[in-house]
């Protein structure tokens, strides 16, 4: 299967939404240039920011959800938009739900659920995962020269016509290559807890609010 690089879709913003679920723990330059490359690539009118509330697929996050939510708040620039659906439906987070809820509410828009390649790679793991394209379409982010594994349930549904992500409500898969920061909530807290700085990994208000809530120190 092949990458298309963004050049090729890039344009004017359409109606189309993008959807970045994640635990935000805390949230990182990762997730908002991931967000803003996609954005612009496809040329979303937004993309929603949806952190969990609990994951049956990952240990509980360190942050309470008000904290990670807080954090997503101060971090968001023009174009990202905080969506707490998860955090206010609470149990687990299962993505199904969340497309369901978000079609309801946007019942002919384009819906581009984003994905890095990890979560790619554990989606056969995902609660009624075969059902989310009826829903959304898949836009998982690669680097160029990454390869991706391949599901095969999903095969038919790939495209590297990346019109169709906008223009057709859902039911796609396209791989798009955009450049990517080598970041993690992972190594975050470990540098915290180290006592380094975290100064360019995330925005300054987040790192002020991590310092003001002594947030990440406890191993
Ligand atoms: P952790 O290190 O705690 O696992 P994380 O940094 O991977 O956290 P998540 O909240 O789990 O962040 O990720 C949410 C989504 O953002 C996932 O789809 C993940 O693939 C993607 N993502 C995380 N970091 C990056 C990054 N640096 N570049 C691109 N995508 C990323």
């Amino acid at each position: 299967m092949v990458t298309c690089a963004p050049e090729r879709v890039a344009g004017a913003l359409n109606s189309a939404i993008g959807i970045l679920g994640g635990t935000f723990d805390p949230v990182h330059h990762g997730h908002l240039r991931l967000a803003l490359e996609v954005r612009e690539a496809l040329g979303l009118a937004e993309v929603r920011l949806i952190p969990t509330a609990s994951s049956h697929l990952r240990a509980t996050a360190v942050a309470r959800a008000e904290q990670r939510l807080a954090m997503l708040e101060r971090a968001v620039v023009p174009g990202l938009v905080v969506d707490a659906r998860e955090l206010a439906r609470g149990g687990c987070s299962y993505t199904i739900d969340t497309l369901i809820s978000l079609r309801q509410q946007f019942p002919t828009s384009p819906l581009c659920f984003i994905l890095g390649a990890d979560a790619w790679n554990a989606l056969p793991l995902w609660h009624r995962w075969r059902e989310l394209l009826d829903y959304a379409h898949l836009v998982v982010a690669t680097r160029p020269g990454v390869s991706l594994g391949a599901i095969p349930e999903l095969a038919r549904a790939q495209t590297t016509d990346f019109g169709r992500l906008t223009t057709t409500p859902a039911g796609c898969v396209g791989w798009l290559s955009i450049p990517l920061l080598p970041i993690s909530a992972t190594d975050l807290r470990a540098r915290r807890r180290a006592g380094q700085c975290l100064d360019a990994l995330t925005p300054p208000a987040v790192v002020a609010f991590i310092t003001a809530q002594g947030l990440y120190l406890a191993p």
